[in-house]
Formats: C-alpha cells, structure tokens, sequence
C-alpha cells in the first residue's frame, strides 16, 4: 500500500509556502529537538530508525553522523546532495519542488545534532526554478526565526546556502562535489580520509541526499519505532520510488521499503501501457544490473537486490518493453558513462569510450565475432579498479547486460 508521508504534499497547490507547512505542523520536529532534545538524543534516535541514505550507496544515516569528530577546533559542515543526475531518477526534484520546508526543517535538526553551523544544498545547475524556489522558502524561515542567529530562541545559529552546479554527474560523487562546491573542477578525491573527518575546506562535514535529509522530521516527531515500523527492521522507513518507461501511469510512488518491485509495476504503475510485454527492469538507477522479466518478484530493499546481483541506488525504476533493443540500451549506457568519465583513472577514462567505439560499431551494423566478450573483458578491467564508484557505475550495468541478453547481442554482430 501507498504510504504518504514524505509524498503527502505532491501535487497540492502551495505546499511550497511556510504558510502551509506551519499548517501541516511544519517546523514542530525542529521545535522538539532544539529545545527538548540533546544532540545525542537525537543521534540515537536517528540510529535506532535505521534510515540508510537514499542516494545509491545506502549507508545509516545516524552511524554516518557519528563519524564526525566532536572535539575539533575547526568548523563542520552538511552538505545535502541535490544533484540527482542518476539517469531515470527524479525523485528530488519532487521533494525540494512540494515540500523545500520539510527539507530545511530536516537540515536544521540534522546540523543542530552534528554541531553544524554552516549548511549547503548542492543542487544541479538544470533545476534552476527548483533552486530559486529553496531560496525562498530559506528566505521565509529566515525571516521567522527558524534559520540565522538563535533559531527558535534555542541559542543554536545556522545559515543555509544553496549552490548551484553546472551539470556534471560526476559532482554526484560526494567528494567531486566537494571540490565543486570550493570552486575547482569536480574531480573525485582519494578516500580515505573521509569527508567525516576531512571534507569541505578541510573540516568535518556530512554529506547526505536530500530524501534522507527530508526524513529526519518525522523521526524526531513520530519517534524511531514508528518510523522502523513502515519498512524493515535493518531498513526503515518508506522510499521514493521513480517509475520511467512504457507503464500506464509513470510517476513516483511511496512504498515502505522492502515493497515488491513486481507490485509496484503492475499494481501502482499501471501495469504495461498498450498490451506490451515486460522485457526487463533497471530496479535503482542506470547503474544498477538489469533484471529480467522473470526476476522481478522480488522486495525493494538493499538486501534482496543485492542477493539478486543487482541493487536498490536511488530507487528509480526503469522498464524495457519487449519492443526494445538490448543493444539500444547499451548504447545508451555506454555513451552517458564515457561522457560522464573525470577521466582521472584509466581503467574509467579509457575503457569506457572503448566500450563506447565498439557499441557504436555493432549499432552501425559491424559487430564482429567476439566484440560482445572484449567489451565484457573490458568492463571486468575497470569493475573496482578505480578511484571512485563511476567505474563500478559503468562496469556493471554493462556487465549484466551482456550476460543476460548475450544471444539477443550475438544476434547483432552482422559483420
Ligand atoms: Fe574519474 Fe572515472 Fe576515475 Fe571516477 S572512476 S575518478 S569518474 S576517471
């Protein structure tokens, strides 16, 4: 069943404005954890909710927060990941369009919890009415005390930016991002050290996207148990699921988490649009394995996914109809992750418009016997051979891809 708590004001004329926030019980959470909360109470909290991000890599939320030192003569930042250049994924774009507020409230009460008082939303430079629309509603809690000095008469003080990035999805990564955001080319960086302990302008910083961020005021209002009690007990809580592709109704769906991916494409999407056939699923972004059709009776969480060689990322569902060329999808990925390559790491930098050349020549009609092997040995040399998850990103969708339509590829070397 559909659950609305974070999607409960998709689609509601206003729901921008402080006005009708503050009438939905806006900003109550932030009230409760500055003035009856310690830090620590609601790091716990967030703890025991088990909320892992909702970006791709799917790290606690809470454990990550406890990773910042306490005790450093140096400033900490957030920075919330607004990125979202995941191709299939627009999930983000509805949250900081109908509810900026909920968002704002759940970086007040995250950087109160850190020790923060410096925040910045990273957002992609293609959604500029999205970033004019958070600076308003930054504006308007502003101006009613819920950001700036002594927020709430609380004594805590926080200021919120929003930075715009100029389309690359490398800057994604989080630590590009973070060269992005001090103003240099958005390169990945070595890791460790982490962002924790080392991140922007050298200080602690947390980094988390914007659905885990939203998150956090319900699980200071409702409580951790509540909260775990909609998803799993490892995973809780909801998730903003993005269906693309050939289905009746294309949109987002709220499922709790562990929901079933079969459900959710024939119960809550529709079904297949004009009697077409399912052929496969992308179940978490385009970096995800492939599913075939067979294989999608199965839970969105990490666990299962990850039991099905495949994972939840940022949980945008993206369906191939029988219609669709195999061979047209891999196109597609290779093109965007070769474009897409920093190229700081050769494995990534070279193997990918490899990959790339090689598509494009069975694409035109010249495939070779053993092209479809080269590029699965290929992208093998780049699979955790480099220095930031790109290379995985590209590896392993091409991967599954290959192994499971091998015979539909094969049938396309005509060379
Ligand atoms: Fe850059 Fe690719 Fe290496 Fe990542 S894996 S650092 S994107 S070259």
């Amino acid at each position: 069943m559909e659950e609305k708590a974070l999607s409960r004001f998709f689609n509601q004329e206003g729901a921008h404005t402080l006005a009708f926030y503050l009438e939905q019980d806006g900003y109550q959470a932030a009230g409760k954890a500055l003035k009856e909360m310690t830090p620590e109470e609601i790091l716990n909290e967030v703890k025991a909710a088990n909320l892992r991000g909702r970006g791709g890599a799917g790290f606690p939320a809470g454990v990550k927060w406890g990773f910042v030192p306490k005790d450093v003569d140096k400033p900490k930042y957030l920075c919330v990941n607004a990125d979202e250049g995941e191709p299939g994924t627009f999930k983000d774009r509805y949250l900081m369009t109908y509810a900026p507020h909920m968002l704002v409230e759940g970086i007040i009460i995250t950087c109160f919890c850190v020790g923060i008082n410096t925040a910045y939303i990273y957002i992609r430079g293609e959604y500029e009415n999205i970033a004019q629309r958070l600076e308003v509603a930054i504006g308007e809690a502003r101006s009613q005390g819920y950001l700036g000095k002594n927020i709430m008469d609380s004594g805590f003080d926080l200021e919120v930016h929003v930075h715009r990035g100029a389309g690359a999805y490398i800057c994604g990564e989080e630590t590009a991002l973070l060269e992005s955001l001090e103003g240099k080319r958005g390169n990945p960086r070595l890791k460790p050290p982490f962002p924790a302990s080392i991140g922007l302008f050298q200080c602690p910083t947390v980094i988390n996207n914007v659905e885990t961020i939203a998150n956090i005021p319900q699980i200071i209002r409702h409580g951790a148990d509540q909260f775990c009690s909609k998803g799993l007990p490892k995973d809780g809580g909801t998730r903003l699921f993005g269906v693309s592709g050939p289905v009746n109704k294309p949109g987002i769906y709220e499922l709790p988490v562990g929901a079933s991916l079969k459900e959710l494409i024939f119960t809550h999407a529709g079904g297949m649009r004009e009697g077409k056939t399912l052929k496969a699923v992308i179940p978490g972004g385009m970096s995800a394995p492939i599913l075939k059709a067979d294989e999608i009776d199965i839970a969105l969480d990490s666990g299962s996914l990850m039991e099905a060689n495949s994972m939840l990322g940022s949980g945008a569902v993206i369906v191939i109809d029988e219609g669709t060329s195999i061979l047209e999808v891999l196109r597609i990925v290779s093109e965007f992750y070769s474009h897409e390559s920093c190229g700081q790491c050769t494995p990534c930098r070279v193997g990918n418009p490899w990959i790339r050349k090689t598509v494009r020549r069975i694409a035109d009609g010249k495939g070779k016997r053993g092209d479809i092997e080269n590029i699965r040995r290929v992208a093998t040399n780049i699979l955790g051979k480099t220095l930031c998850p790109l290379g995985d990103a590209a590896a392993m969708p091409i991967l599954s891809l290959t192994e499971k339509f091998k015979e539909e590829l094969e049938a396309s070397l005509t060379g």
